[in-house]
């Protein structure tokens, strides 16, 4: 099963992506964790992309594409695999198109823009385990503090509220249109993303199988 998680910065794609990931037993690939990491170990593409991530924009469908390309003919991703974070513009799914990739379904996390920007200034992470928490929806045991590896916790660049502004904008302008794509091709199904996580992650899961 090869699914794609469409939806706004802050609707909840990545937690999601982690739930059912478990459930489906196939990988979740965030081009968002790869390009964090790539900016993290210095590679010449993290270099290039982090200055548009910093900003709120996007970073090239060129290096995009080939970090994608190269992720999944990787062996875990035989029996399948859930994309969050791609694509994110009508080029990018050109190019999965052309790579002869088949999508089964896309699911759209539809949450109210107010929502999501409660959730994204809210978030904090872990630079160095890639856990994240909520301030007031998911605070982690210790204020400040990861539960997982005990680093300190910190607000990601992008999250800072101007730049949570320019984010929606990119996505409203750039990956929006993908709806419509997917639309087309009958893959597109829209989940509302408002629920508890388990609640979301149910209706997703009889989105999937439906
Ligand atoms: P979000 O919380 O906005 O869903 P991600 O963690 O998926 O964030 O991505 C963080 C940033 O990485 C994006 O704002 C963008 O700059 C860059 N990025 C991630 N995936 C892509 C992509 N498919 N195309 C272009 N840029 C991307
Ligand atoms: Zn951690």
């Amino acid at each position: 099963m090869n699914l794609i998680l469409l939806g706004a910065p802050g609707a909840g794609k990545g937690t999601q992506a982690e739930v059912i990931c478990e459930k489906l037993g196939i990988p979740t690939i965030s081009t968002g964790n790869m390009l964090r990491a790539a900016v993290k170990e210095g590679t010449e593409y993290g270099l290039k992309a982090k200055a548009a991530m910093d900003s709120g924009a996007l970073v090239s469908d060129e290096i995009v594409i080939g970090i994608l390309k190269d992720r999944i003919a990787q062996d875990d991703c035989k029996k399948g695999f859930i994309l969050d974070g791609f694509p994110r513009t009508v080029p990018q799914a050109e190019a999965l198109d052309a790579m002869g990739v088949r999508i089964d379904k896309v699911i759209e996390l539809a949450v109210d823009e107010e929502v999501i920007k409660t959730r994204l200034t809210g978030r904090r992470v872990c630079l160095k385990c890639g856990a994240t928490y909520h301030v007031t929806s998911k605070p982690p045991k210790t204020e400040g503090v990861c539960d997982v590896c005990g680093d300190p916790l910190v607000v990601r660049k992008d999250d800072e509220p101007a730049t949570v502004i320019d984010r929606l904008k990119t996505y409203h302008e750039k990956t929006a249109p993908l709806k419509d794509y997917y639309e087309a091709q009958g893959k597109l199904v829209t989940v509302e993303g408002t629920d508890t996580v388990a609640g979301t992650s149910e209706l997703m899961l009889k989105a999937i199988e439906g």
